[in-house]
């Protein structure tokens, strides 16, 4: 509920601050791999300066970290207009939350669909690094970050040195134009074999995969990046023309037979009880995947239905993360940290 006094000046104190602090951890984490606090410990400050919003709209700027995309591109790389804009995700942290999300979006539908029936995309939300892959027939023209989720960075060449990447499609009838987007992660396994090799070679340890995801793909040779193991899922679409599937699931199929990697792990589920038990098992499975996640996304499926709710400058209103809770340590960080 909003406040309708004026903020006090120590609120207004502690939100400008906030804001601060935000930015400057944005730029430690997007710009350098190099995070100084924990993802909880930066969500944390997030959940508090919408916490502040919330209560006192009049002090929502347009820069305010709510309402851009985080990603801070890096003069090392060329800049990439995105022909559709890259948006963040919404985050909840419950289940109640997420409950709330899905009855919110279900009404949202309703309103302006009436009758409409959802179908809720549910896939594991990879941590790692966002990609938006532009092919036109079938060729693999750019590949850059996410950034502000209007200017990337040009990382092409590095890209195409992921043997999952393909750079022409299979099969034909392909698009004339479509931006892909998906997530490049460090494989869990690998992950330990590398900080290894980063110790005994006299260098700093990745933090965590993530970190060593986004460290390999955004080096400015790309025979760096070869050596990483790294991999992809899509999970999203852009721009696009001459693309004719209805639901995202579809697209999926699509990108598939073109020999894109799609995640084995997303399903299509038609109740809120489904979306519920797929946290559930993923929650207790977590560490037997290939790649590491920090939640569950649930999307609504149909295009028509994505478009019908639309976005907020930041997140789109038709998906969701949850986010598990934190894990205390990295053990196999520690057992290298301790051996060095
Ligand atoms: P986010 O990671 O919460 O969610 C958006 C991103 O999720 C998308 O851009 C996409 O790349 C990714 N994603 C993974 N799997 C996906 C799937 N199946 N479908 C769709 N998208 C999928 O948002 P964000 O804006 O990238 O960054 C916020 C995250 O970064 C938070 O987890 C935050 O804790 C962390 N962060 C940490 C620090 C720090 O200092 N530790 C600083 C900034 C951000």
């Amino acid at each position: 509920t909003v406040d309708r006094n004026p903020p006090g000046e120590e609120l207004r104190e502690e939100y400008a601050q906030l804001a601060e602090e935000i930015r400057a951890h944005r730029i430690a984490y997007y710009q350098d791999a190099a995070p100084t606090i924990s993802d909880a410990e930066f969500d944390t400050l997030f959940r508090r300066l919408e916490e502040i919003e919330a209560l006192h709209p009049e002090l929502v700027a347009n820069d305010s970290p709510t309402q851009e995309v985080g990603g801070e591109v890096s003069s090392a790389f060329a800049p990439v207009q995105h022909l559709a804009r890259m948006y963040s995700l919404e985050d909840v942290f419950s289940l109640d939350e997420l409950k709330a999300w899905l009855d919110r979006a279900s009404a949202g539908v309703e309103q302006r669909n009436p009758g409409a029936t959802i179908a809720w995309l549910t896939e594991l939300k990879i941590d790692g690094l966002a990609v938006n892959l532009l092919y036109r027939n079938g060729e693999l023209v750019r590949a850059a970050t996410r950034g502000d989720g209007v200017t990337g960075e040009d990382i092409t060449h590095n890209v195409l040195t992921i043997a999952s990447i393909p750079q022409h499609l299979a099969g034909t009838d392909h698009p004339e134009e479509v931006e892909i987007r998906g997530e490049v992660f460090f494989p869990t396994k690998e992950f330990a074999q590398l900080n290894e090799r980063m110790v005994a070679a006299g260098k700093a340890p990745f933090a965590n995969p993530r970190n060593a995801a986004a460290g390999s793909l955004r080096q400015k040779d790309p025979a760096m990046t070869a050596e990483r193991p790294l991999d992809m899922y899509v999970h999203g679409i852009g721009a696009r023309t001459g693309l004719s599937a209805g639901t995202q699931s579809e697209t999926y199929d699509l990108l598939k037979a073109w020999g894109l990697p799609t995640s084995p792990y997303y399903k299509v589920l038609a109740t809120q009880d489904e979306v519920m038990a797929f946290i559930e098992h993923f929650g207790e499975h977590r560490h037997d995947l290939l790649h590491e996640i920090d939640g569950i996304v649930v999307k609504v499926d149909s295009f028509a239905l994505q478009r019908a709710l639309g976005h907020t400058s930041r997140v789109p209103r038709w998906s969701v993360a949850y986010k598990y809770p934190p894990e205390e340590v990295n053990t196999k960080l520690l057992d290298i940290l301790v051996n060095v």
